[in-house]
Formats: C-alpha cells, structure tokens, sequence
C-alpha cells in the first residue's frame, strides 16, 4: 500500500493528511499537541507516538510546520539514525537560506530534502489548480511525483534548494502587502458606512492587477522606466489624497505613509517623471 508519514497538523498538514487518506495512502502522522491528530485518526490516520516512529514509518516524509525553527525543534528529538535514507519534503515557508542549510543537514543525516512552497490555501489541497514550487534533486522529486500529487501540482523551479523558498517569498511578499491594502481600504470604507459586501465588485475590479503586471514586467526587465503612461509625482500626488482621506476617516496612516515614502524617496532620487516602475531600482539600493 501506498505510505506516507505527515509530520505537523496545522491547518495545512490536516488538509495535507486528509488528501492522503482520501487517496488511499495509509498515513502516519505526528504533532507536538497530540490532539490534533485526533480527528485524523478516527478517520485512518496512524498516530506515532515519537518523531523517530514517525520518521522511520515511511520513506517520504511530508513537513507541514510554521518555520524552520520547528523542524529543528522537533528533528531534535529523533536519532539522527532516524533521518537515514528518507525523502523529507519540507513544505514549511522559511527563507531560501534556510532552506538550503536545512539541506545540508538532512545530507549530512543521509536523508534528501525537497523543498517546497505550496501555492494555495488548505482548503486548496488536492483540488486540480493547486500548485507548489518545488526545488532540489530532480530525480527525488520524480521518483515521489505520485504521492506529491496528491496535494498539489508540481512547478519545478530547478536544483537549487533555495529556489522554491524564494520564489515562495516572493509571492508571498506581494500577497500579504496587496491583502493589506485591501484591508485598509476596507478600513476606510467600513468608517464611512460601505460594507465590504458593498464595495466587493469594485474591489475586484481594483485588485485585478494583470493589465498592470503584462505592462509592467517587459518594462522592468528591459530596464525602461519611460514616463509615458505613469510618473512617480504622480503617484505620490495620488497617495497624499488617500493618505488624508484615511486620516480624515480616522483610519490608521501607517500603511499609505510607507507607500508615501516610497514614492518620495523616488522623486527625491531624480524619478520624479519616471514611471512607477523606477521605483523598483529604488528599493533595491536599500
Ligand atoms: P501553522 O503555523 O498553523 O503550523 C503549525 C504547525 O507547526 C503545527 O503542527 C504546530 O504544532 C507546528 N509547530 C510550530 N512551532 C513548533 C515548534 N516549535 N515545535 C514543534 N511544532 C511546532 O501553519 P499552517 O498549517 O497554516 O501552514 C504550515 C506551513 O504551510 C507554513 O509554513 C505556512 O507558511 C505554509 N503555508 C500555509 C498556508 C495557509 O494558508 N495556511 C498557505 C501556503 C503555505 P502545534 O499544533 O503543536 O502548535
């Protein structure tokens, strides 16, 4: 039968779990509080009652936990003869270093790691759009391709055990200040009596940023900041006004007010009647 061992049941390990299970794969699982495992259980999940028994269950073992502290943390409490000859597939979000040094410990323990960066929502596991950056050993990742398909599938970025970390930071830098802003505008919307129900169609309308993203990359990558359609003054003109009708909405500031200095930092370096897209060599001189 096909197995798998799931080490971390937050709410993307419990999704993770219950695919497996659903796929007919007999999982074992672990979680430093052993009652999350619970309900997994009653459904078919195999509960290990150490980090070595979970380790050494199965060969591919699937990691699902906040950070890479944690799976120090826990790695910790197993022999190292434990880690010997498995595939970890470590789809915990950390940064690209230490991704890569989680690597090289695992080697150096006779285990490989994939490292991976899942792309949607627990809810998202196992539904046909779903997507993970994977990086590292290619053929590793071939050889488990079935079971990783179960969750999701895969976009395989190439050897460098980094490469998916990054490419998950990134994404992740863009999601989280894109949703905060979202939530701020929500915020003035809310103090001015628009629900958020109210304002929905035009959020979507806002936040649906291709147009801008098919403009912008060609631009950035061939280094062409030409003002033609956009200009920094122009945005910081525009951020004045949403940041005093923040102010006057009694919405918190901060958020416009980091977006404001962005863009006066722009014009203050010259790019003034440049477009938006200057701003990228802006911040990278931070
Ligand atoms: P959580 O932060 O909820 O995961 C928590 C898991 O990590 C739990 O099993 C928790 O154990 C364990 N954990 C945390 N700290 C420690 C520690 N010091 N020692 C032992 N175990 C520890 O995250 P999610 O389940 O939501 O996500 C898991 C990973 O997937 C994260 O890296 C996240 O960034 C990534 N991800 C999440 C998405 C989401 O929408 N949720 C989307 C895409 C990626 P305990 O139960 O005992 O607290």
């Amino acid at each position: 039968m096909r197995s798998v061992t799931v080490i971390g049941l937050g709410p993307m390990g419990q999704a993770m779990t219950a695919a497996y299970l659903g796929g007919g794969y007999e999982v074992t699982v672990w979680n430093r509080t052993p009652a999350r495992a619970d309900e997994l259980v009653t459904r078919g999940a195999r509960r290990a009652e150490s980090v070595e028994a979970a380790l050494t269950a199965n060969e591919l073992v699937v990691l699902s936990l906040t950070d890479y502290d944690a799976m120090d943390a826990i790695l910790a409490q197993a022999p190292p003869a434990a880690l010997n000859g498995r595939v970890v597939a470590n789809l915990t979000s950390d940064t690209p270093d230490r991704a890569r040094q989680a690597a090289a410990w695992l080697a150096g323990r006779g285990a490989v790691q994939i490292t991976g960066g899942v792309q949607v929502p627990p809810p998202g596991i196992g539904t046909p759009d779903a997507m993970t950056y994977y990086s590292g050993p290619k053929d590793t990742i071939e050889a488990h391709r079935p079971a990783l398909e179960v969750l999701t599938g895969i976009e395989y970025l190439g050897e460098d055990q980094g490469l998916a970390a990054l490419y998950y930071q990134i994404g992740i830098d863009m999601f989280w200040t894109a949703l905060a802003g979202y939530l701020h505008g929500q915020a003035v919307a809310e103090a001015n009596g628009i629900s958020a129900e109210d304002f929905l169609p035009h959020a979507m309308k806002t936040m649906n940023l291709g147009y801008f993203l098919e403009f912008y990359a060609p631009r950035i990558a061939a280094g062409n900041h030409e003002g033609d359609v956009d200009r920094v003054s122009m945005g910081l003109a525009s951020m004045e006004h949403v940041q005093r009708t923040a102010q006057a909405s009694g919405v918190d500031g901060s958020l416009p007010a980091a977006v404001l200095k962005l863009f006066r930092e722009g014009v203050a370096a010259g790019h003034g009647q440049d477009s938006l897209t200057s701003l990228v060599g802006v911040l990278k001189r931070h």
